[in-house]
């Protein structure tokens, strides 16, 4: 996957923009904003930063659409799987051509 040209992904059936742009003002590294179906990404930040801010928002609307965020999963535990299982996709899978 070459990341930086993804503009849609597709979780659990539905449609979700990608977008890279200069977040400095936000001072985040991304984020997802569940009612536009929008993910954006600072695109300021190093390659493997902006990979596993990608993976973490992509997580946070599997959240979303899987409907978990109904079980009460706490803001806090879900931050940490979205931190946790994006590192090890990370570790595992060669997604940034070097
Ligand atoms: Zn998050």
């Amino acid at each position: 996957m070459n990341f930086k040209t993804l503009k849609m992904i597709d979780v659990l059936g539905k449609k979700i923009k990608v977008v890279f742009r200069d977040m400095t003002q936000d001072n985040v590294c991304g984020h997802y904003v569940y009612d536009k179906n929008l993910i954006e990404i600072n695109n300021k930040l190093n390659k493997e930063t902006q990979e596993v801010t990608l993976l973490h928002e992509i997580i946070h609307a599997v959240f979303f659409r899987s409907g978990i965020l109904n079980t009460k999963v706490s803001a806090d535990a879900e931050e940490v799987i979205c931190d946790q299982v994006a590192k090890v996709i990370q570790e595992n899978f060669k997604l940034v051509k070097k």
